[in-house]
């Protein structure tokens, strides 16, 4: 599953199907990647089951070597990688790096952390089963097949890749079709690192690619990417009862309280709306701020959004749409939220200018437009005036998504937090969970279900294997026909003392 130099054409001498990753800057051609068909997927997915007992078998000590010697090789090459990125998707260089310095950073967690998230420990037995030793460990499922979306090509498949591969599965991972060459760079730059075994390889092509994978018999496939696909990828496992992972779409809400630190609030919103050109499952997109505070902070972030600039320079505050059906979605919901009376404060219509977007602020926006209830995934921000932060809670939590959100309060953070709907909320900062590797990251409804992060995203990757070791013959033992009726009775009796009172 290699690379092919750019300019080959779309149908190689050997029959291979191949496709062109583009450029969305400038249209440009970065590099042809084949289309890999169902036998080809399968083959794939066979090689990683070979390969399992052997990765498997190195333990967690020797695998935290090898994916400490990746991370170290992902760092040393990060000027490359970072370059790829930006190719594919058009982010700018920081935005970039913000993405890898993320990656290495999960890898090394993921690493260190399994044998004591996993490995064998021992679970009190109880005072009914006294008698007993009780141990549980976490075990890896096989072969994992892993589907990534092109907005944080390295970060979001990473989120299952690094803490798949610690808790020792294979991965056979599909990228998107705009961003293949960074699946092909993650797993040939592994392949340095293991050359004994393809344990992590690159399978690419198109939505079919990504279903044939659904299909070939992975023993669980993790899908990041928009819900509608999400339920695609949900039925098609189902006909083979392979568990999945739902890491999909949002409309994470900003909510600013009476008591917030407005000018804070503010640089949260707009970086966290804004940044890789919006393009983020757990950006903010809404905005219920209170209407004690709202006039001011909408001037703060006027101010801010207006100074930012997208486009393809080193100096540039972001980069372009990376697909053109993305900016359709976005011209469209702009375009229907001014129609029904919704007010531009920063930009409007004219924003939209392909491949570029740039910085629109909506107000006044009708509750159940699109724009207020559709994830946007572009540079707008939608800003609602509320009574107070009590409403904000209640709208924020009116909608099917529940990702992630945010809370500006001085004093009653963690409480407007506690009543949030989604899986994860920063509290006085934007998306500060994602770079915390001890937490786990997913969302309710339909932002899927899940982890991936934390201890719960190793164990994601996982099955528990219990096992209760008699050690010496107990005074009553009610799980025998030799039992006898005063056996139970005298169960009862502890039983009652135990629970009864
Ligand atoms: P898509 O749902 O369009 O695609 C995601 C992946 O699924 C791609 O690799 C795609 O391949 C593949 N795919 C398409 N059709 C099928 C199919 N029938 N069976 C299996 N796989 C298929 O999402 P985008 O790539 O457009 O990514 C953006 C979305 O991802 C947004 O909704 C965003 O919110 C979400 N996302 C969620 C995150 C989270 O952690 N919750 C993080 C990041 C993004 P191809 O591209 O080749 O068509």
């Amino acid at each position: 599953m290699t690379q092919t130099a750019p300019g080959t054409p779309p149908r190689a001498d050997d029959g291979q199907r191949r496709f062109a990753s583009l450029d969305p800057r400038t249209g440009e051609v970065v590099a042809h990647h084949p289309v890999h068909g169902a036998a080809e997927v399968r083959a794939a997915v066979a090689a990683g089951r070979a390969a399992a007992a052997f990765w498997a078998g190195l333990g967690f000590d020797g695998r935290r070597r090898r994916l400490d010697a990746w991370r170290r090789l992902l760092v040393r090459r990060l000027p490359e990688f970072q370059a790829l990125i930006s190719a594919e998707t058009g982010k700018s260089a920081d935005d970039a790096r913000t993405e890898l310095a993320l990656v290495v950073d999960h890898l090394r967690w993921a690493a260190r952390q399994a044998p004591r998230v996993l490995g064998r420990r021992r679970v009190r037995s109880g005072l009914l089963m006294y008698n007993h030793a009780a141990s549980l460990e976490y075990r890896p499922l096989g072969v994992v097949g892993v589907i990534g979306p092109w907005n944080y090509p390295a970060f979001t498949p990473m989120g299952s890749i690094a803490y798949a591969l610690a808790a020792g599965n294979t991965v056979v991972f599909k990228p998107s079709e705009h961003t293949p060459g960074v699946g092909v760079f993650l797993a040939g730059t592994f392949a340095e690192v293991v050359p004994e075994h393809p344990v992590l390889q690159a399978v690419t092509g198109f939505g079919e690619t990504g279903a044939a994978l659904c299909a070939a018999g992975v023993d669980k496939l993790a899908f990041t990417g928009s819900t509608a696909t999400g339920r695609a990828v949900m039925a098609a496992c189902a006909a083979t009862l392979t568990p999945v992972l739902l890491e999909c779409g949002g409309k994470d809400a900003l909510i600013v309280a009476e008591d917030a630190d407005v000018a804070a609030a503010a640089r949260g919103a707009v970086w966290g709306g804004l940044f890789n050109a919006g393009q983020t499952c757990a950006g903010v997109e809404r905005v219920y701020a209170a209407d004690a505070v709202y006039d001011e902070f909408v001037r703060l972030v006027a101010d801010k959004a207006r100074a930012l600039r997208p486009g393809g320079d080193p100096d540039a505050d972001f980069g372009p749409i990376t697909t053109p059906e993305q900016v359709e979605v976005i011209r469209s919901h702009v375009a229907d939220a001014l129609e029904r009376g919704g007010r531009a404060v920063v930009g409007g219509a004219e924003s939209v200018r392909p491949p570029y977007v740039g910085p629109v602020v909506l107000v006044d926006v009708p509750e159940d437009a699109a724009a207020a209830t559709e994830e946007t995934f572009g540079p707008v921000l939608v800003v609602t005036r509320v009574a107070d932060a009590d409403e904000a809670v209640r709208r924020a939590n009116a909608l099917p998504y529940g990702l992630g959100a945010a809370v500006f309060s001085r004093d009653r953070g963690e409480e407007l937090a506690a009543r949030l709907r989604c899986g994860m909320v920063s509290v006085n900062s934007v998306l500060a969970y994602a770079s915390v590797p001890g937490l786990p990251f997913g969302g309710v409804g339909d932002s899927g279900f899940g982890r991936v992060h934390g201890e719960d995203g190793l164990r994601e990757f996982t099955y528990a294997h219990a096992v209760a070791r008699k050690r010496f013959k107990a005074l009553l033992d009610p799980m025998t026909y030799e039992r006898g009726s005063r056996t139970i009775k005298r169960v009862l009796r502890l039983v009652r003392v135990l629970h009864g009172r």
